[in-house]
């Protein structure tokens, strides 16, 4: 390790910077974002520099560097074009003994900055000593795009709770436990979602319940996690981090490996699906799952294909859960029809074909497709039907018996969003014989209208996949 990574106490106590361009204007600026009292020295300022000097109470001293600026400094900043000058800050600040760094310039650093990923009061710094700070940067942006902004509120609030929580769970080891599941756990997610009402009053309560139970396991939860259509890259940050915090998954047939990878290694997977000709396990049967295994203290996943309230029958399962007493989230995905309409070019609504879009499902109950046909059939309207592979001659046959144009365009766009992707493209008339060529298999969506025309405009998509 060349250097020692730490993060100063500036609040109140004096910093210099010596430069009136803009990378002395950014050193100001974090200066005073870390509380510090600044003192600038420089002949003359650039604008940006000036406006910020102007809007804080900044000790401004116009000219070259004089070693009495340095009285009183815990820290100095050198950004100067002028060598000689950076060179005089060097010599004086090191006589004064303080620590310096001068910018672009490490033979008069006694420090290096980092790059920052700032979730105040949560801070990220990362150094590579000087060596590659295009590594730093890099590694900045993943930090950026994989921590949420709202971590810092998490911080802010845990800070808050120290003292009551070292008072009341005096056990470090139950302690700790107490934070892993408040970090992880519903309070958190609260957190997260804005709800700071609720994760106050579940803090207060698991802090009352820590200081008078025994040391017993910690509350079940289950996540409703939608996954979108099947590109893990359509997950939810959100998602990402309750699939990398499960003790236990329950997932089917919708979810590819490439999303069930993302879950956490040592996580228990149980498949809940069909297997072959063989029937799905019964939905009560995975609700009593769900129940059993969060009463173990497990925080369980329940993976949805899409979003878990579009088709995927969130609803009872949440129902039954409410019903127990079980703690849950539901924690919505991009539903089919959107993934699958991106990812095929074909716009759900347009300004010169449709208004509006409506989904429905295509399964048959008891043998009927029992869908409100004067509804589907609207002028500028699209319609999107799930599950409608089966049914899907009855359902064109069901659009023109009841009026629709035959030759209103249509198209079935199988695994959509994944690899495999195909788009079949035709009218209502010949949509099922064109499907039954190509060999489409399960999911497919439909999608009926002629936005789906828009979709030969766009050559870009009609020549990156296999077009029927
Ligand atoms: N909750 C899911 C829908 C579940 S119903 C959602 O919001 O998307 C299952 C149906 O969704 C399938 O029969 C199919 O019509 C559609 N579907 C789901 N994923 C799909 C995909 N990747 N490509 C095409 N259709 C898909």
């Amino acid at each position: 390790m060349d250097h020692l990574p730490i993060f100063l106490n500036l609040q109140g106590k004096r910093a210099l910077v010596v430069g009136g361009g803009t990378m002395a204007a950014r050193k100001a600026d974090l200066l005073l974002r870390a509380g510090s009292h600044l003192t600038v020295v420089a002949a003359t300022l650039e604008d940006d520099f000036a406006r910020l000097i102007d809007e804080h109470s900044i000790d401004h001293r116009k000219r070259d560097l004089e070693a009495a600026d340095l009285d009183g400094c815990v820290i100095a900043f050198g950004a100067s074009s002028d060598d000689a000058s950076n060179e005089n800050l060097y010599t004086l600040a090191t006589a004064a003994h303080v620590p310096v760094n001068v910018s672009d310039r490490p033979e008069y650093c006694d420090f290096v900055m980092p790059a920052l990923v700032d979730r105040s009061p949560l801070l990220i710094a990362i150094g590579s000593g000087g060596t590659t700070p295009l590594l730093t940067r890099m590694l900045k942006a993943r930090f950026e795009t994989s921590i949420p902004a709202s971590y810092g509120r998490l911080a802010e609030f845990a800070g808050r709770y120290r003292d009551r929580v070292k008072a009341s769970v005096p056990d470090l080891t139950r302690r700790r436990r107490f934070w892993e599941t408040m970090i992880d756990g519903p309070i958190a997610e609260h957190l997260f979602s804005g709800q700071e009402e609720l994760a106050t009053a579940l803090m207060n309560k698991s802090l009352k319940e820590a200081a008078t139970e025994g040391d017993q396991p910690p509350h079940g939860e289950v996540y409703l996690v939608g996954t979108g259509p099947g590109d893990p890259d359509l997950l939810t940050f959100r998602a990402l981090r309750l699939m990398q915090q499960a003790d236990v998954v329950l997932y089917d047939r919708l979810i590819g490996d490439g999303i069930l990878n993302l879950v956490r290694r040592d996580a228990e997977r149980i498949y809940v699906g069909k297997m072959k000709k063989d029937h799905s396990v019964p939905q009560q049967d995975i609700s009593n799952m769900l129940i059993r295994l969060a009463r173990e203290g497990k925080r369980v996943l329940r993976l949805k294909g899409g979003d878990p309230f579009v088709f995927g029958r969130g609803g009872e399962e949440i129902a039954t859960l409410a019903d127990h007493g079980i703690a849950f989230q539901v924690i919505p995905g991009i539903t089919a029809a959107n993934g699958c309409a991106a990812y095929a070019g074909i716009p759900l609504t347009h300004r010169d074909h449709a208004q509006g879009y409506v989904v429905v499902t295509g399964h048959e109950k008891d043998g009927e497709l029992k869908l409100n046909w004067h509804s589907l059939i609207q002028p500028r309207q699209t319609v999107v039907v799930y599950m409608g592979l089966t049914s899907l001659g009855t359902i064109a046959r069901g659009f023109v018996s009841n009026g629709a144009d035959p030759a209103t365009p249509a198209a079935v766009i199988e695994n959509g969003t994944r690899a495999g992707q195909r788009v079949i493209v035709g009218t209502l008339g010949c949509l099922e014989e064109k499907s039954i060529a190509a060999g489409v298999q399960s999911p497919a969506l439909i999608i009926v209208g002629s936005v789906v025309t828009l979709r030969n405009t766009l050559s870009w998509f009609a020549n990156t996949e296999q077009e029927q």
